[in-house]
């Protein structure tokens, strides 16, 4: 990975023509012209000409984005906005005296102690069958000031909607090509709510995979997108350590872990990084020449998470008996990203809403995204719409559950 100071000459290269702005969903949310990348790039540039110090308001400019990188594909000078913020804020962290406080807040340590904390949480709320409760009585609590909304979201991750898959294979014992993979199963499915993993096992049961689970941590992308590369290269150290057995691929359910995984290689000299990064896939990679058929005459719109590689829109597309609806920006970010949504709540909570509103208008009995901070980003768009409406909203689902709670396959063709 780069540092800040190799980053010179291309944050210099902004002409300062302002083009960012029109597709900068922060900016557009609050029109702070140091939210988006020209404005970042002016202090960046104060900073590299020694005009301007690294301070925490200077960090807090920097957390205003949400790392969607919607500018670099605008930008005529093809700056990549996301990269040079993240070697930033990283030496932000190196120059800045960071408290002891905000060192221990923002430490892997006690992120793992509170997916532990939530994790024991979300079992005992399933198990007591709160998720339902709440599910079934929703309009009530979208009735309860401010509690009820976060009450609402939280239960959005935790509700299963549909039951385990009876087809459920945790590792096969008979294989025809003989192909191992190492399923990554990201924090959201380990500590939060499995019912995506349960599904990916559902759908390539019979793919002749041997799929293997390793126990993973978090893949790291707070620590990563937050430029603290301290804790970040610990994670991938945890990470790296689980793996014991030779394997094929790394399989992610997750276009974010996806793309973590995959930088792996840039933070760790250890070999077996490399190896990692070079073998993560999505399970769409697996399974894009299988056929799915929609059990209703669906109609289905796509969010399209800003770290997905895969052609998303074209495999919704090919789902048979359904119809795709092509909605207005499906590409553009939902405004959740992690912790993004924590330190600027007001912001976030209005790029979800535009977005959200879009699905809404069009109709769709489904949007269909593979991020789970996505699913997050577009629930809290609907819950401040609905709380305005009463009419049927669509369903916002991860591509694995409605694949495997919504389609069957009539062929697999690896
Ligand atoms: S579009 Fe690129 S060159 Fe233009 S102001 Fe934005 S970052 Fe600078
Ligand atoms: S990465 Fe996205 S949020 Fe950040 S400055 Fe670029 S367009 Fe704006």
């Amino acid at each position: 990975m780069k540092k800040f100071q190799d980053y010179e000459e291309e944050i210099y290269k902004c002409s300062r023509c302002g083009l960012c702005q029109s597709v900068c969903p922060v900016y557009k949310a609050t029109l702070n012209e140091c939210a988006v990348s020209k404005g970042k790039f002016t202090i960046l540039n104060g900073i590299l000409k020694g005009d301007l110090a690294f301070t925490q308001k200077v960090k807090s400019y920097l957390d205003l984005c949400t790392g969607c990188n919607a500018c670099k594909n605008f930008c005529p000078s093809d700056i990549d906005a996301r990269d040079i913020l993240i070697a930033a804020k990283n030496e932000f962290y190196k120059t800045c005296q960071v408290n002891f406080i905000y060192r221990i807040i923002s430490s892997y340590f006690v992120f793992k102690k509170l997916l532990v904390c939530v994790g024991v949480f979300t079992f005992l709320y399933r198990l007591l069958g709160i998720d339902k409760l709440v599910n079934n009585l929703s309009f009530l609590f979208s009735r309860i000031p401010f509690l009820g909304r976060y009450i609402l979201l939280y239960n959005s991750l935790v509700f299963s909607g549909h039951s385990k898959p009876s087809v459920f294979c945790s590792e096969r014992d008979s294989y025809n090509n003989l192909k191992t993979a190492i399923f990554f199963e990201g924090c959201f499915n380990k500590y939060i709510n499995p019912q995506t993993e349960d599904s990916v096992f559902k759908i390539l049961s019979d793919a002749g995979i041997k799929l293997m689970k390793k126990n993973f941590e978090c893949c790291g992308i707070s620590f990563l997108s937050d430029g603290n590369f301290d804790e970040f290269k610990k994670i991938i150290a945890i990470n790296l350590s689980k793996i014991d057995s030779d394997y094929n691929y790394i399989l992610t359910d997750c276009a974010s872990c996806n793309s973590v995984l995959k930088m792996y290689k840039d933070f760790s000299s250890d070999k077996r990084a490399a190896d990692l990064s070079a073998k993560t896939i999505s399970v769409l990679d697996l399974i894009h020449n299988f056929k799915f058929v929609a059990n209703n005459d669906f109609k289905l719109a796509v969010h399209v998470p800003c770290h997905e590689t895969f052609d998303l829109t074209n495999f919704v597309k090919n789902i048979a008996n359904a119809t795709f609806i092509d909605v207005e920006d499906s590409s553009a970010c939902c405004g959740f990203s992690g912790t993004f949504a924590i330190k600027n709540s007001e912001i976030s909570r209005k790029i979800s809403k535009s977005k959200a509103q879009k699905y809404y208008d069009s109709g769709v009995d489904f949007v269909i995204t593979t991020c789970p901070a996505c699913v997050l980003g577009l629930e809290q768009g609907f819950l401040d719409i609905e709380s305005k409406n009463n009419t049927a909203r669509p369903k916002v689902i991860n591509l694995f559950n409605f694949l495997a709670g919504y389609c069957s396959i009539k062929n697999i063709d690896l």
